[in-house]
């Protein structure tokens, strides 16, 4: 590419920048996929009534719960913590290049067969870097629901003050 730059001057560069962009919009050319970041609410046991004072489970069964105890014991569906971890996640249009032969900008892939590059906005990066898993086309079965840890930093893709970035993704289930 920087047997290039001589050439390559301003019209050229937002030129592609509108192109990517124009790509990038089109829904038939993303795929939605889920941003998973973890635990990072939690909610009152719906199974158990929660004691504030001691902030746990108060061992006293939630008349309508699902899992009935007896009276003192600890609530088999929180352990007696009295809270439930929730995984938030996010659905995001993504850019995402199979074939490691089509990846850009990249340098040698350890393990070509399952990694993926994605393509998105570079407004997209905090998002991109505070998810623990990507889940890749959850509107296609066929596809099956893999899922991916990220490999490589958001970094920016083309020219200039590039609005893109693109990142490596691993299988990991
Ligand atoms: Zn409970």
């Amino acid at each position: 590419m920087n047997n290039f730059s001589g050439i390559i001057n301003s019209d050229l560069k937002s030129l592609f920048n509108d192109a990517i962009s124009s790509l990038l919009y089109d829904d038939a050319l993303t795929i939605p996929c889920t941003l998973y970041y973890g635990v990072t609410k939690y909610e009152d046991c719906a199974n158990c009534v929660f004691d504030p004072i001691g902030n746990k489970s108060s061992n006293r069964f939630q008349d309508g719960g699902p899992v009935p105890f007896p009276f003192g014991s600890i609530c088999p569906m929180c352990n007696g913590g009295g809270k439930k971890g929730l995984e938030t996640s996010e659905n995001i249009n993504l850019m995402v290049i199979w074939d490691y032969k089509q990846f850009m900008d990249v340098g040698t892939v350890n393990n070509p067969a399952g990694t993926i590059q994605v393509m998105t906005f570079a407004s997209n990066t905090p998002a991109l870097k505070r998810a623990k898993e990507l889940i890749v086309a959850t509107d296609i079965a066929a596809y099956g629901r893999h899922r991916y840890q990220r490999i490589s930093e958001p970094q920016p893709c083309g020219w200039g003050n590039s609005p893109f970035i693109s990142c490596l993704w691993e299988r990991s289930g």
